[in-house]
């Protein structure tokens, strides 16, 4: 059997692209990494998504993933960033931008600011305060076709 050049060639670990929640571009990140670093700033990424089931108090909670705060969540931080959404069942004192749709269900209790793409809001949920602005997030497929 002869080896050919092709087979030498590692096959291409599966990758996604996230969006940079540092400089607000594009990356391709293996799918099976919890973290990363930016190709474009080169800063470092969280990949997972978070769970958050209790007290939260910190500077910043940020994923290129989904955040999710479930019913006994007490989540105060300076910013929130989310790169695939936020799902909102707690209770969140601190800005919100996300790159995803936020949902805010019926136990939800939130105050600051929000940038979202969308927001849900179930019956129920209360907004104690904040300025929320609906902005569009640009498209994936732009960034992607750079990634090699
Ligand atoms: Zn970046």
């Amino acid at each position: 059997m002869t080896l050919s050049a092709k087979s030498l060639v590692p096959p291409a670990a599966p990758s996604r692209t996230v969006q940079c929640y540092h400089c607000g571009r594009h990356c391709a990140v293996s799918v099976h990494a919890m973290s990363s670093s930016c190709s474009q700033c080169y800063r470092q990424l969280a990949i997972a998504d978070i769970v958050v089931r209790s007290r939260h108090w910190g500077s910043r909670l940020q994923t290129c993933g989904k955040i999710l705060l479930d019913r006994k969540a007490d989540v105060r931080v300076n910013l929130l960033t989310a790169g695939g959404g936020v799902e909102v069942h707690g209770s969140l004192r601190g800005k919100i931008v996300s790159f995803g749709p936020v949902t805010l269900g019926e136990a939800a209790r939130i105050d600051g600011d929000l940038e979202a793409p969308a927001i849900y809001v179930s019956p129920g949920a209360t907004i104690l305060g904040g300025t929320f602005s609906i902005v569009p997030v640009p498209k994936l497929e732009q960034a992607a076709a750079k990634v090699t």
